[in-house]
């Protein structure tokens, strides 16, 4: 099969299992180049680990640490006819570049808000790995099933008290617009809360902890995005922004319960990025757009594995690391500071549709989606005939 991306929307619907491998690869060069000089973790738990903040992450204990990593995901599956998502071909390319260093490396592709997704990783970590010590907890996910009670909930991503106007870029139709963004009622902020809050995160933990395959002084982190005043509106001062501030208070209640066990539990502010759950969002292709070009141009550019070696190598494995006043880790820093928001707030204030390709990175945006699901990856020949039928070992 020869595969040519599919975009529709904000979404492409098919993805390159070559394109992707290198992709996973590029990620562990760049790991494998950097110094961890500290103790790490051995055996690691990534929820969500297959796109985005949670295979850098899993990629980083791999190949930074040396650990042992069991992945949970929910990914499709290719097909003769229809290629598999990327997470699952990223997936496949991890398992078989750890694997072939003598690393443990297993993942688990269900429903991770289900009780039995969570049994299945228990089972499988006492049968192989013996004892957690970091659990990540990385999921983006628009719904989640209630395991107690089978009913379903569905987050959505809209202002809290008021309605809200701003520009947006259209990535389908190439166009710099207004957008009105109508306010979330009770129910569907209470919907967000119980998808992206810090609910599942705890019964995770709690669930590992009483089948005892959490060691002494294990850490857990869940990852957050807080921004700064252009993106408050429809992110932290809204539906979603609501639901992740629920994680500060998981964060105290895994670290309460769990004092038997001395659980270090802290949540982790991360910068943003382009990855499948950020460019769904609305405002966010334009935000992305115009960091991707003030950063650049700083030198102070980031993707997600540099976020992420930084947060295990000057936060979760380093002695005393800094915390915010909420014990949170900040690694968005460098896109949050008031210099660099200054000059985003700038040229936010000056993009219309005849500037935005000047003065926005909009080229840098799109490649990064492309590679996303494997496409427009350097080294990787898109003529060739390739199948789409690789599996997991
Ligand atoms: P992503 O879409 O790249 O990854 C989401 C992961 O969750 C994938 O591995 C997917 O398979 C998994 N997943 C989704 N639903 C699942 C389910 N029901 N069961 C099992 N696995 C499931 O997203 P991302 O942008 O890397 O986001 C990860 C976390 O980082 C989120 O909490 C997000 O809010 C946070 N974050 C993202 C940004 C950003 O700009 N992208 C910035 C800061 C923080």
């Amino acid at each position: 099969m020869i595969i040519k991306p599919k975009v529709r929307g904000f979404i492409c619907t098919n993805a390159h299992p070559v394109g992707c491998a290198q992709s996973v690869e590029n990620q562990i060069q760049y790991i494998q180049a950097q110094d961890f000089t500290q103790d790490g973790p051995k055996n690691v738990l990534v929820i969500g680990c297959s796109t985005g903040y949670g295979l850098a992450s899993r990629i980083t204990a791999a190949f930074g640490y040396g650990a042992n990593t069991l992945g949970v995901c929910f990914e499709k599956e290719p097909t003769e006819r229809k290629t598999g998502t990327a997470g699952f071909y990223n997936t496949a390319a991890f398992h078989q570049k750890a694997q072939a260093k003598g690393l443990y490396a297993q993942s688990i592709n269900g429903d991770a808000f289900s009780d039995e997704v969570k049994q299945a990783c228990i089972d499988k970590i006492k049968q192989d790995m013996g004892k957690i010590d970091l659990v990540i907890y990385s999921l983006a996910s628009p719904r989640r099933t209630d395991p107690d009670t089978g009913e379903v909930f569905k987050s959505t991503l809209k202002p809290v008290g008021q309605s809200y106007t701003t520009k947006t870029y259209d990535t389908d139709k190439d166009l710099v617009h207004e957008v009105t963004l109508e306010p979330a009622n009770d129910d569907e902020i209470a919907q967000t809360v119980k998808v992206m809050g810090g609910e599942d995160w705890e019964r995770w933990l709690f669930q590992l902890a009483k089948a005892d395959v959490l060691s002494k002084g294990c850490k857990t982190t869940a990852y957050t995005y807080i921004g700064k005043e252009l993106t408050w509106p429809i992110y932290g001062q809204a539906t979603i922004g609501l639901a992740k501030e629920d994680l500060d208070r998981a964060a105290n209640s895994i670290i309460n319960n769990l004092k038997n066990i001395s659980v270090q539990a802290n949540v982790s502010s991360l910068k943003a990025l382009v990855t499948q759950a950020s460019s769904a969002i609305p405002v966010m292709p334009l935000y992305i757009s115009l960091i991707y070009k003030v950063m650049k141009e700083e030198g102070s550019h980031q993707g997600c594995i540099e976020q992420i070696a930084g947060l295990f190598n000057e936060r979760l494995f380093t002695e005393n690391p800094p915390t915010d006043e909420m014990n949170r880790y900040r690694m968005d820093t460098v896109e949050t500071n008031d210099a660099t928001q200054a000059k985003i707030k700038a040229l936010w204030d000056q993009i219309d549709q005849n500037n935005f390709h000047e003065l926005s990175d909009y080229a840098g945006y799109h490649k990064d989606f492309l590679n996303l699901f494997g496409f427009d990856i350097q080294g990787v020949d898109y003529e060739a005939d390739v199948d789409p039928m690789v599996k997991w070992t």
